[in-house]
């Protein structure tokens, strides 16, 4: 984990923010994991339950994916039988990732659930806004940079548990395990 903070050094809370998953676990920054905030952690670990179940159906195709298409740096190592290969160093920019933001687009719609489920969301818009802000940021590597397509997709999304009942079988899962939690 040290080594993968060092790599991901863009993101300065590596260490003590994020929960990480490695199919097929999940790193917390520290146990007990978010003990004064139990909402925040079902939410969190639901999320990462999406990418391991994504990861599992997916096979490395999840991991080609998701580091996508700074992976493609890779290729520079053919620079030794022909240079014109090490333009493949240029994908280490930057470069918006749509796979990403599409894998992580279907965990933040889970943690937006979890938040709903809860009633925990204080303002709706705030809510979304903060999500958002995960994709264009370097959280993911300025993965997306419409922000607007995100919130607005999130908008759609929004009331999964309640009006729109939209038929998610991860959300689904959550829910009956959640069932038994008694709800607020
Ligand atoms: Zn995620």
């Amino acid at each position: 984990m040290r080594f993968l903070s060092k790599l991901l050094y863009f993101n300065k809370h590596f260490m003590d923010k994020y929960v990480t998953t490695i199919y097929p676990k999940v790193y917390v920054p520290r146990l007990p994991f978010k003990e004064n905030d139990p909402i925040s952690a079902i939410a969190t670990l639901a999320h990462e339950y999406v990418h391991l179940k994504d990861r599992k159906k997916m096979g490395f195709l999840f991991n080609f994916f998701y580091l996508f298409p700074q992976n493609l740096v890779f290729f520079s190592l053919l620079g030794i039988f022909n240079p014109w290969w090490y333009l493949c160093l240029l994908c280490l920019l930057p470069i918006p990732s749509p796979t990403r933001a599409w894998l992580e687009y279907r965990g933040y719609r889970m943690t937006l659930f979890v938040y709903e489920y809860y009633g925990a969301m204080r303002d709706h818009d705030d809510f979304l806004e903060w999500i958002a802000e995960h994709f264009v940021n370097s959280s993911y590597y300025w993965m997306f940079p419409a922000k607007s397509f995100i919130k607005n997709k999130l908008k759609r999304d929004l009331f999964l548990y309640g009006s729109q009942q939209k038929d998610i079988s991860e959300v689904r899962e959550i829910i009956n395990i959640l069932g038994g939690d008694n709800k607020t």
